[in-house]
């Protein structure tokens, strides 16, 4: 049996995630306490809830502590199933966690299988799925895993309602070395727009045409249908290997202006380095490589949280991260531990 603490490192929902993808993909059972600890409200948020109850169900396991606000979890899975999923988060909590959440099961699965998802597709704090169609997705495809992913309907924060949809064959991912970023094609910017006053496309593209100098064929605003208002700037970078994809959601009490602003910092965060990874597709790719065995990308100064999702990894795979400074960059690379 695994224990982990979930205030370990960062101390966030992502401890949970990648516990409950492991314990699918390796038969391991775990108890986790502290869940969020790190977090203003600790415990099992409904995003978090749904992720446990959606993989209790791909894993027909065993399961205690799960009910919202829950700080401990036991799960026991008793073998995985492939199958045709639909979930229900019930609030704008992000549909894209969970995908991520089920995808390394479903990749060990011994037969196609289907989700459908509903919730928030565009929030903060998660990858929006432009970034999962955009930036994960192409990345595993190098691995050799190929996901069919469609969005259904945009869900922003508060009012959620968005739908996702995503075919997954098995796979095992295969090793890769993302080094390199080679730049294909010139930066785009999109400003998704729901239910709120174009001004505010406006605005933002204002900002972004400014501050990253593109010209006006490189800007798109586009009016997006749903359920709530939403907006989100994306900063689109598409290179030879990976594509990295920025997304800053608009918020109540933040202005266009500072939205666009705070997209293009991250920007130019990223462009100051050479290094094809973000710093978000980094945490990201690190269970995939390390049910590969192996790999190496380059990225920005790793975060608290990759650093904490190695360690949770770590725990359940027999694999070893190495985190290095390399230039302007840093360099991460898995092995197998003996
Ligand atoms: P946690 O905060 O522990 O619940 O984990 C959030 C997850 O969402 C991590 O894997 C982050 O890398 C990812 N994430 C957060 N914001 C973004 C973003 N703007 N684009 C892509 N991924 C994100």
């Amino acid at each position: 049996m695994i224990t982990l603490d979930g205030s370990m490192g960062e101390g966030g929902g992502q401890v949970l995630r990648t516990a409950l993808s492991l314990s699918l993909v390796t038969g391991q059972p775990f108890v986790l306490d502290r869940i969020r600890a790190g977090r203003q409200k600790p415990g099992l948020a409904r995003q978090h809830l749904t992720c446990v109850l959606a993989a209790a169900e791909v894993g027909n396991a065993a399961v205690e502590g799960a009910e919202l606000g829950s700080q401990r979890l036991a799960f026991k899975p008793r073998g995985l199933r492939a199958g045709d999923y639909a979930f229900a988060i019930g609030t704008a909590g992000s549909t894209t966690l969970v995908l991520q959440t089920l995808l390394p099961a479903l990749l060990c699965a011994n037969a196609p299988s289907t989700l459908q998802l509903s919730g928030g597709t565009h929030n903060p704090l998660a990858p929006p799925f432009d970034f999962l169609a955009k930036s994960f997705a192409p990345a595993l495809r190098a691995m050799g895993v190929s996901l069919d992913l469609q969005l259904v309907r945009h869900g922003f924060a508060p009012a959620g309602g968005g739908a996702i949809a995503c075919t997954i064959a098995p796979a095992k991912p295969q090793p890769v070395e993302f080094l390199q970023r080679e730049a294909v094609g010139l930066p785009r910017a999109r400003v998704l727009l729901a239910k709120i006053q174009a001004s505010v496309g406006e605005r933002e593209v204002h900002v972004v045409r400014r501050r990253l100098d593109l010209r006006a064929e490189q800007v798109h605003i586009e009016h997006v249908d749903s359920h709530g208002p939403g907006n989100m700037v994306l900063l689109e970078f598409a290179n030879r290997f990976v594509t990295e994809v920025i997304g800053v959601p608009g918020e109540r009490g933040t202005s266009a202006e500072q939205v666009a602003e705070q997209a293009c910092a991250l920007a130019k965060r990223y462009l100051a380095s050479d290094a094809p990874v973000g710093e978000h597709l980094a945490d990201q790719l690190l269970l995939p490589m390390a049910m590969a065995g192996g790999g190496v990308f380059r990225t920005l100064e790793p975060t608290l949280h990759t650093r904490t999702n190695a360690e949770v990894i770590e725990r359940f795979v027999p694999v070893k991260f190495a985190f290095a400074e390399d230039g302007a960059a840093w360099r991460v690379s898995v092995a197998g531990r003996t």
